[in-house]
């Protein structure tokens, strides 16, 4: 029993590491798009923001059919992208 209890303790602490290690690299994300342009769709009328209150602003232009992922920011998107779904879910 003992044995076990370590164990979960262990693996705890490894899950947390990687929930860490997960985090940072989400936050990595979150600004690699915050620094990309505007999709070319998007007039300067309508300028959006992307850092801070805007995720509404983001699913948006995912709806209007381009990626908001880091990896194709802008580019028109065919079908779901998983990426930009994460990112989403994730605001
Ligand atoms: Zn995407």
């Amino acid at each position: 029993m003992e044995q076990t209890v370590q164990e979960l303790k262990q693996l705890m602490r490894e899950m947390m590491l990687e929930i860490g290690e997960l985090k940072e690299r989400i936050i990595y994300l979150e600004r690699e798009v915050a620094r990309r342009e505007t999709p070319p769709a998007t007039t300067s009328r309508e300028k959006i923001q992307i850092q801070g209150e805007s995720y509404e602003g983001i699913g948006r232009i995912y709806s209007e059919g381009y990626h908001i992922c880091p990896f194709e920011y802008g580019q028109p998107r065919n079908e779901d992208c998983l990426f930009c779904i994460a990112l989403m879910e994730k605001g």
